[in-house]
């Protein structure tokens, strides 16, 4: 394993919070889920805020007694790092790959940058897990990957916040300003997340400015507060989907944010990382134990299939969550949907079972 930053950057680094079900399940029977089975939120529905209104959908009822987890990605990594340094593995960190040649199975290599020098490592495979910037989707043959994506207009500006969230589950509001979301860390800790427009700066976005917008969009008719408290961090994220398609090339297969981003509003991007990545453990598996290839020959299909399931996922939440100014015509169309998925019908039932388990599949 080579990882280009150091470990306690890597263990600090702030990004998702909701394991599906299946994903938990998963570092259960991995023998990682202690520590998220301790110190994780076990969560039965979400909230839908809209028109001034709450709408619970109870996510665990509506499909079929199960759950989500909220557990931060980067506690996620600190007890996969741990377990495989614990099983006296090796993990470079401070090791950035440069170029990976990997033209067939059994004959493949990395080349690597570590204390200043260049160096190679000659492996069977690639796991190319690297996100979105990394070097392996760039190192593969001209033409080896068709890229589809799709940019939505608006970024989120995210925050972590010192206070006790004001909320037990989490809260997806759209509002006409635009959405937010109320997500939760530890019962100490506070994620929230505001529409902004893409290119915002988060520099024009004192602490003041965002409480107040957080309370604006937030506001409902019976009067729910917001509790508020020292901003520790803010960035700005893009919004975008894009899949590179097939998610190999020889000996280079492509595992998560390499191969595919969506938009966080489905919450899926590190579900659907650590569903490749099961994918492809399974089918090395099966290639070092008998040698027969058929299972990574279907990787790049199997994990494609769950991939676009959770593109569209992504893409009905995203789009029937946040406003765009002017479209009237999407605004109605949008509050329909929501109304819907609030009715505790089958539109309640599909939107909980894709936002508690679709990755698993
Ligand atoms: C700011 C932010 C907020 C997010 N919030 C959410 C959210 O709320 N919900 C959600 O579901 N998803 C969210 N995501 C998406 C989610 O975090 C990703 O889908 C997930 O991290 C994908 O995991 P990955 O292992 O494929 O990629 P990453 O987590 O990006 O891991 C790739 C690793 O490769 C390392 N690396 C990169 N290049 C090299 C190189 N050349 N050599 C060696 N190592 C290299 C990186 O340092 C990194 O550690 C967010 C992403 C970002 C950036």
């Amino acid at each position: 394993m080579l990882e280009a930053r150091t470990r306690d950057y890597v263990e600090h680094r702030i990004r998702a919070g909701v394991l599906e079900h299946g994903t938990a399940r998963l570092l259960e029977d991995s023998g990682v889920g202690g520590r998220m089975r301790a110190e994780g939120l076990v969560h039965h529905g979400i909230e839908l805020r809209f028109e001034g209104q709450a709408h619970r959908v109870p996510l665990t009822e509506l499909s079929g007694g199960r759950s989500i987890v909220v557990y931060g990605q980067q506690e996620v990594v600190k007890d996969l790092v741990a377990a495989r340094l614990g099983a006296g593995g090796e993990v470079r960190f401070e090791a950035e790959c440069v170029g990976v040649d990997a033209p067939e199975l059994g004959k493949a290599s990395i080349r690597y940058r570590a204390g200043g020098e260049e160096r190679l490592l000659e492996c069977d495979v690639v796991a190319g897990c690297d996100g979105f910037h990394g070097a392996c989707r760039a190192s593969a043959p001209p033409g080896a990957f068709r890229e589809v994506e799709h940019t939505h207009p608006f970024g989120w500006l995210g925050v972590l916040a010192a206070v006790p969230p004001s909320t037990e589950e989490l809260i997806y509001c759209r509002h006409e300003r635009g959405f937010a979301l109320h997500s939760l860390r530890s019962p100490e800790l506070s994620r929230l997340y505001l529409q902004v427009d893409p290119d915002e700066r988060t520099e024009r976005w004192p602490d003041e400015r965002i409480w107040e917008e957080l309370r604006r969009r937030f506001a409902t008719e019976d009067g729910w507060t917001l509790a508020e408290g020292p901003v520790l961090e803010k960035s700005i994220t893009a919004m975008k989907s894009f899949v590179a398609e097939p998610m190999r090339s020889g000996a280079l297969f492509l595992a998560g944010d390499s191969a595919h981003i969506v938009p966080p509003t489905g919450a899926k991007g590190m579900n659907l990382a650590v569903a490749d990545v099961r994918t492809l453990a399974a089918a090395l598996l099966e290639w070092y134990r008998s040698g027969d290839e058929q299972l990574l020959d279907d990787y790049s299909a199997t994990c494609l299939r769950r991939v676009w399931a959770a593109q569209e996922f992504s893409t009905y939440m995203t789009r029937m969550l946040h406003p765009l100014p002017g479209d009237d015509f999407g605004s109605r169309i949008a509050l329909a949907q929501l109304r819907q998925a609030a009715a505790l019908g089958a539109a309640s039932t599909h939107l909980a079972e894709r936002y508690v388990d679709l990755c698993s599949v």
